[in-house]
C-alpha cells in the first residue's frame, strides 16, 4: 500500500485514512451527472466520510479560500505579465471560475475530510 497523505487524498479523490478508497464516485470532475455524488464509507477501509449531517458546510470556507487564492494568484499573473490586456482578466474570470466549480467544490470537500481523519499511517493512539 503506497503511504497515504493528505496531500495525495485530495488530489487524487482518495480516502484520507488510507489513500486507495475512492471518495466521489467518479475520477472526473466534468461528469456532469454524477460529479457530485460521495461514497458514503471508504470502498477500501471503511471510513466514515460522513461523520455527522451537515459535515460539509464547513467545505464551504475550504472551497471560499480556493476561490481567493486563485483569482489573487491569476491577477497577479495579469498584473505582471499582460498588464496593458486588464480588459482580458474581467473578461475571462467569470467562465473561468464557473469551469472551476466542480473542481473546487470536490477538492473542498476532500479538503475539509482530510483536516479531520488523520492518514492510517500516523495513527499512533490506542
Ligand atoms: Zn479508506
Amino acid at each position: 500500500m503506497a503511504k497515504p497523505s493528505k496531500i495525495y487524498s485530495v488530489l487524487f479523490n482518495k480516502c484520507p485514512q488510507c489513500g486507495e478508497g475512492d471518495f466521489f464516485i467518479t475520477k472526473s470532475a466534468y461528469n456532469l451527472r454524477n460529479f457530485d455524488k460521495m461514497n458514503r464509507h471508504c470502498p477500501n477501509c471503511g471510513a466514515d466520510f460522513v461523520p455527522e449531517p451537515g459535515f460539509y458546510q464547513g467545505a464551504l470556507y475550504v472551497s471560499y479560500a480556493l476561490y481567493v487564492a486563485f483569482m489573487v494568484i491569476y491577477f497577479l499573473i495579469f498584473v505582471n505579465l499582460f498588464r496593458e490586456y486588464l480588459d482580458y482578466f474581467l473578461i475571462s474570470i467569470i467562465p473561468i471560475l464557473v469551469i472551476l466549480t466542480p473542481l473546487f467544490y470536490r477538492m473542498a470537500r476532500r479538503t475539509w475530510l482530510a483536516l479531520f481523519i488523520k492518514p492510517a499511517s500516523s495513527k499512533e493512539r490506542a
